[in-house]
């Protein structure tokens, strides 16, 4: 059996497990010989710990954006759903611009200070029916439905501009954040990986001309 990191504060548990847990509920309080008069409650308490466990298994810790395995799921449940009623979606990736030299100058507190800031300002930029979640270290993946390559232009745009002219102050010093976006709103693809690619592309674009701008695959 492979050790647990107990250290490491990421460790979720697989969503697959927790649908079996769900399952066994019934089956575990059973064994458990409660009293009838308790078993309401303890059902209760049951499900709301198994709800909050399912919640924490899908959400990054640092910034409660949904995380990457939120992201997967989600993706290609979109693409399939965008392909099937022909209807747009748009697929943005976002990447902090030299973040790493943020760590090394102010430390690691103030980059996760950072990345704690741009969540914030991402929640309030995106619709509600956009999917905000934190890719990787410093990368975010945000699935814009129902909104073609015309449209996506727009919030991305707002965001961009918001994070540039934004006073991000951490222990007194203000600190110059850009991000550059790579956005696909291809849905012509075998697969979502082959549109994540098609974002991933762009970025790569983005980044290759100078940062804090945003490339589209078309
Ligand atoms: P580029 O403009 O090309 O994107 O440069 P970059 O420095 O942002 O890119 P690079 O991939 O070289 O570095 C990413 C850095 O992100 C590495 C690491 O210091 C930082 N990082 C990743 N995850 C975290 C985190 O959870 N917290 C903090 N504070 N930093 C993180
Ligand atoms: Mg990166
Ligand atoms: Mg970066």
């Amino acid at each position: 059996m492979e050790n647990i990191d107990i250290k490491n504060t990421n460790f979720e548990i697989p969503s697959d497990v927790l649908d079996e847990i769900q399952k066994n509920i019934e089956h575990i309080i059973k064994s458990f010989d409660v009293p009838e008069d308790n078993k309401t409650e303890v059902i209760k308490k049951i499900n709301f710990m198994y709800t909050q466990t399912k919640q924490l298994s899908v959400t990054d810790p640092l910034t409660r954006l949904y995380n990457r395995r939120r992201f997967e799921s989600d993706i290609v449940r979109e693409y399939a759903r965008a392909k099937r009623y022909k209807s747009p979606l748009s697929l943005a990736i976002i990447d902090i611009d030299f973040f790493k030299k943020i760590n090394d100058t102010y430390g690691h507190s103030c980059g996760d200070y950072v990345l704690s800031e741009l969540a914030y300002l991402m929640i309030n930029n995106f619709r509600q029916t956009d999917i905000i979640c934190r890719y990787g270290g410093e990368e975010f993946a945000v699935i814009l439905t129902e909104t073609p390559a015309t449209n996506v232009i727009i919030p991305l745009e707002r965001l961009r501009k918001t994070v540039e002219s934004y006073n991000f102050k951490y222990q007194g010093q203000l600190l110059n954040i850009t991000i550059s976006i790579g956005v696909s709103s291809n849905i012509n693809f075998a697969d979502a990986l082959q549109m994540f690619d098609d974002a991933d592309n762009a970025l790569y674009e983005a980044k290759k001309l100078g940062r804090n701008m945003i490339r589209s695959s078309e």
